[in-house]
């Protein structure tokens, strides 16, 4: 078995005539949408997750190239923030195991455009860098970009 780290992976989604182009880096914030519905209801239920991407790696396996994304997880605390507006949320840390890490890169099928934001204290934070043992971060749904 071999492993090989990239900073970041580019591929080509084919559906029918439609092509899109992905580009994926080490930092971005990806959305997936996650299935939530349990087997007594007939109709699907679904929520966003947002994740960042920690590392990008591509496995070997019998002469196949399969790439895979680590991921650290924000876990929405069902709150949206008194000033802003915007949801709340818990950026997973390592020793956090609730979640899966490694995830395959075909459910990936377009281009992130998430913005978090850091929910800096008025101690620890300092010229752009930013306290990693304050966890908490909001999603900014007010951040557009024009295409
Ligand atoms: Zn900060």
């Amino acid at each position: 078995m071999e492993v090989r780290l990239y900073k970041s992976i580019s591929y080509t989604i084919v559906d029918g005539n439609n092509q899109s182009n992905i580009r994926l880096r080490v930092g971005d914030v990806i959305n997936i949408l996650e299935d939530i519905s349990d087997d007594r209801e007939t109709e699907l239920k679904t929520i966003t997750s947002y994740a960042q991407i920690r590392a990008i790696f591509l496995h070997t396996k019998d002469q196949l190239q399969i790439p895979f994304l680590l991921l650290n997880w924000f876990i929405s605390l069902g709150i949206n923030d008194s000033k802003l507006g915007c949801p709340r949320y818990r950026f997973q840390q390592l020793s956090d195991q609730t979640w899966r890490r490694i995830y395959a890169i075909k459910w990936i099928d377009h281009q992130p455009n998430n913005h978090f934001i850091h929910q800096c204290r008025k101690t620890g934070c300092e010229n752009g860098n930013h306290d990693k043992t304050n966890v908490y971060y909001l999603h900014n749904i007010f951040y557009y970009t024009a295409i």
